[in-house]
């Protein structure tokens, strides 16, 4: 038994010596120039006269055209004996090869694109950065390319580190020799899935079920550390495992960069792969970061559903160069970010009542966007034509995951919601079978019942509003809109804030009818509301305060500060508490007389049962 192993063991090897089937890149950390890594690659055997070497134009998840091709420098490429072959740069992203036959090495330099300058800059998650000897993000897209036509074979990158350096990733084929990691992957697809970030190593390994999973940041200033973050990331995980049924990988790396604001621009947010997520955020004090990181991490590790595991051919066959848009970003996108808030109140992180105000604040958000495009058509135009629509994929994309999850337990009378429809999908299609852009609709009506139909052509591929009233109607929620209530004022609706002043300011949109009774003036700033002193922190206690003791009659005293010629001056504002007429655009709210029906209907879809 022995013998036979090690023969097996001696024919793997040698066949990874022949090497001629494979691509071999090598990068050294050590020697950036001028911002610069410098990447060689011994090219796989060209078996055509001319080829044509690749850098992505655009990558899955992304949804922006980025062309890191332009990050490019001194491309060269050299036959056996090192002498240099004809090159023609066709356009930014792609490079052709005479006598590629010949072909035997390919070196150029990369700039990242973090601190590049650029018109259009590639949002931090997608890009790369080079810090000599603090940190270098290696979103394997920016640095290593494809000749067309070998997009599905072997890559090997070898990557030459600093001592004290350590690589995090969500790959697990890493072998390490001195300062060298080797990292193998069977397609350019799966390498440019996954990013690995070295630098001095934060780190924090735990298992959630059978999954490892790795926590890694990097931050100059340390005021979040891996550790802080693990308690929160393995509840959350807790949930969505429950949720799921299963964590459907092995091992899953959150990997985390953290910045100071000063000296970034503040643009902030994530990338979803199918073994991990990366993080650009503010090193913020804990208890602001912790809440809004934890629906990041809820939202990119459900992208394991989609559309990592449930993906039409455009995504799961991407094109770098000519990329096709799917029409079901409401599905990408949108369910993933319904699941990350419905699992907070399914687990019962948070109570129901709590829910339905994110729905509500949903609801508020999406009607910022155009309700009456075609959500299928927004999705195939967000590159282009629909680009200052495409973040609504988050508000309504949501919202029509929302509607289905109620719709899908309505006709199975409570069995199944839209994360078993997910499951269902998945166990049809999967990581390696993509779906035909044509038929998810109808694959979902097939494995549900024909309502569902009927919802997709009015109101995904339909220009109708969602029916919120109607859908939350059967788990006993009522909808409604412009609702008019009376209530005590302080004299406005919303405020600004100076934070050169510290204090808020009132705005001429922002005043209501009690701003007259009390006198402000445009750009008066709040100083104190009856002695009590106007900060960040008490403004909405003093609100709370006010709206719950006040009588009618009651004197109101605020102090602001008003500018003149430069100065700021106190003034004193009185009137007497009255109630004006205010109204709300949105209520939800559930139905305290909901029938024995719809009682049932909400405890499936809450997880109450
Ligand atoms: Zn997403």
């Amino acid at each position: 038994m022995k013998n036979i192993l090690i023969a097996l063991l001696m024919i793997t090897s040698l066949s990874a010596i022949a090497q001629n089937d494979s691509y071999q890149f090598y990068a050294n950390l050590n020697e950036v120039k001028n911002d610069k890594l410098h990447i060689s690659l011994k090219t796989p055997e060209i078996k055509t006269d001319k080829i044509i070497y690749n850098i992505p134009k655009m990558i899955p998840g992304a949804y922006t055209i980025d062309d890191f091709g332009q990050y490019i420098t001194e491309f060269k490429a050299f036959n056996e004996a090192g002498e240099p072959l004809n090159i023609t740069r066709i356009d930014t992203n792609q490079w052709e090869i005479d006598n590629a036959k010949s072909l035997s090495e390919i070196t150029y330099w990369v700039e990242d694109t973090w601190d590049a300058d650029v018109e259009n800059f590639v949002f931090e998650p997608c890009g790369t950065n080079i810090e000599e000897g603090e940190n270098i993000l290696l979103n394997n897209h920016g640095f290593f390319g494809y000749f067309t036509g070998m997009k599905n074979y072997a890559y090997e990158i070898n990557v030459t580190r600093p001592e004290n350096f350590y690589g995090s990733t969500g790959l697990t084929t890493r072998v390490t020799n001195g300062n060298t990691d080797k990292f193998t992957t069977n397609n350019y697809m799966d390498l440019v899935d996954s990013p690995i970030m070295y630098n001095i190593p934060d780190t924090t390994v735990f298992k959630v079920g059978e999954t490892d999973i790795l926590i890694s940041v990097y931050s100059k200033r340390k005021n979040i550390t891996s550790k802080l973050l693990a308690k929160d990331v393995k509840a959350i995980l807790e949930l969505q495992k429950d949720y799921l049924g299963t964590l459907p990988v092995d091992k899953y790396a959150f990997i985390i960069y953290l910045f100071t604001p000063e000296n970034k621009t503040i643009s902030t947010g994530a990338l979803e792969h199918s073994y991990s997520s990366f993080y650009y955020n503010v090193d913020a004090a804990a208890e602001e970061f912790i809440g809004p990181f934890i629906g990041d991490v809820a939202h990119e590790f459900f992208h394991i559903v989609t559309p990592l595991n449930i993906h039409s051919e455009e995504i799961g066959d991407f094109d770098y160069i000519h990329p096709k848009m799917s029409k079901h970003l409401w599905m990408y996108e949108g369910v993933v970010e319904y699941f990350a808030d419905h699992v907070k109140v399914y687990g019962g992180m948070i109570t129901p009542k709590e829910y339905l105000k994110v729905i509500k604040r949903k609801i508020s958000e999406s009607k910022h966007f155009n309700d009456e495009l075609p959500f299928t058509e927004l999705s195939l135009g967000c590159l282009d034509k629909y680009k200052n629509q495409s973040d609504n994929v988050y508000c309504k994309g949501a919202l029509i995951g929302l509607c289905l999850d109620i719709l899908l337990r309505e006709a199975s009378d409570g069995a199944m919601g839209m994360k078993d429809m997910m499951n269902k999908l998945s166990d049809e299609y999967g990581k390696y079978k993509s779906f035909k852009d044509e038929e998810l609709f109808d694959k979902i009506t097939e494995l549900s019942g024909p309502g569902i139909r009927t919802f997709f052509t009015e109101y995904v591929e339909g220009n109708k509003p969602l029916p919120f009233e109607t859908v939350f109607e059967k788990v006993g929620v009522e909808f409604k809109q412009n609702v008019k209530y009376t209530a005590f004022s302080l004299g406005f609706k919303s405020l600004t804030y100076n934070p050169e002043t510290e204090r808020y300011v009132i705005t001429e949109k922002g005043m209501d009818e009690f701003a007259k009774d009390l006198g402000y003036k445009i750009n008066d700033e709040l100083v104190s509301v009856n002695g009590t002193k106007l900060r960040q922190s008490n403004l909405r206690k003093v609100w709370n305060e006010f709206k719950t003791y006040a009588k009618e009659g009651d004197k109101v005293k605020i102090v602001v500060a008003r500018k003149e010629k430069d100065i700021y001056k106190k003034i004193k504002l009185k009137a007497s508490a009255r109630t004006i007429e205010k109204t709300k655009k949105y209520v939800v709210k559930f139905n305290e007389n909901a029938t024995d029906e719809q009682l049932k209907l909400r405890k499936s879809w809450l997880g109450q049962e």
